[in-house]
C-alpha cells in the first residue's frame, strides 16, 4: 500500500510521516529528497525549484518495493499514484507562525498562505484522483500520534474514513483577510 501525505508546507507531514512510519511499519519516503534529482529549473521570484513531475513520476516506482508499505512525505506526492491520498490542513494563523519561524521571507510565506486558504494542495488531489481516496485532516491542536492514529483508522476502516472526506474544512472566510495583510506588507499587487 502507498499513503501520499500531502499538505502545504509547514502543517506537519514529515514529523507526521516518520512517526506513521515506526508506529505502523511503513517505509518512510522522503519526496523533497527525492524530488531534487528533477530540478529543471529555479524560479527566483518565488525562491522556488521547479521539479520536472513526468519524469519524477516514471523513475519513482524504481525504488518502490511493491511488496512493502509506504507512506511519502511531500507536498507533491498528491502528483504521484497511491492507494490513499491524505491531505493534512492547518489553521492559517498557526501556519504563519511556523513558517516565519522557519526563516521563510514574507513572499514565500504569502504564497504558502494563499496555497492553504485556498485549498490548492486538497483540490489538486481531488482533480488528480477523484473523490474516494482522498481524505483531509484537520491537525490543529492534535498531537503528533493521534494524528497517526486517524490516518491508520482512515486506511483501516471505512465507516470512520467518512468524516474526513473533503469539505468540511473552509479557511476562506474566517482567514482570507490575512493574505490581503500579507499583500499589504508586501506592497502593491
Ligand atoms: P512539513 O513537513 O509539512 O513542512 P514539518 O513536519 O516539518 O512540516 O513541521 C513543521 C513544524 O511544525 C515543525 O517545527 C514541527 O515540529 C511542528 N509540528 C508539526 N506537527 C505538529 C503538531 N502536530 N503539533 C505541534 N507541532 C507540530
Ligand atoms: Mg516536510
Amino acid at each position: 500500500m502507498i499513503i501520499l501525505l500531502t499538505g502545504t508546507p509547514g502543517v506537519g507531514k514529515t514529523v507526521v510521516a516518520k512517526r506513521f512510519s515506526e508506529k505502523y511499519g511503513f517505509k518512510y519516503f522522503d519526496l523533497n529528497e527525492y524530488s531534487k534529482k528533477f530540478i529543471i529549473a529555479y524560479d527566483e521570484s518565488r525562491d522556488t525549484n521547479i521539479v520536472d513531475i513526468d519524469k519524477l513520476r516514471n523513475e519513482i516506482y524504481k525504488e518502490i518495493d511493491p511488496s512493502m508499505n509506504y507512506i511519502i512525505d511531500g507536498h507533491i506526492s498528491h502528483f504521484l499514484n497511491g492507494d490513499f491520498v491524505i491531505v493534512l490542513r492547518l489553521n492559517p494563523e498557526i501556519l504563519y507562525e511556523r513558517l516565519l519561524s522557519r526563516g521563510y521571507n514574507l513572499r514565500k510565506i504569502l504564497e504558502n498562505m494563499e496555497s492553504e486558504i485556498l485549498d490548492v494542495c486538497l483540490s489538486e488531489s481531488i482533480e488528480i484522483h477523484g473523490m474516494d481516496k482522498v481524505f483531509e485532516i484537520d491537525v490543529t491542536g492534535k498531537d503528533v500520534e493521534d494524528i497517526c492514529d486517524t490516518i491508520y483508522r482512515i486506511i483501516n476502516e471505512e465507516n470512520f474514513r467518512k468524516k474526513y472526506i473533503p469539505g468540511k474544512i473552509d479557511w476562506l472566510e474566517n482567514y482570507y483577510h490575512l493574505i490581503e495583510k500579507l499583500r499589504r506588507e508586501l506592497g502593491g499587487d
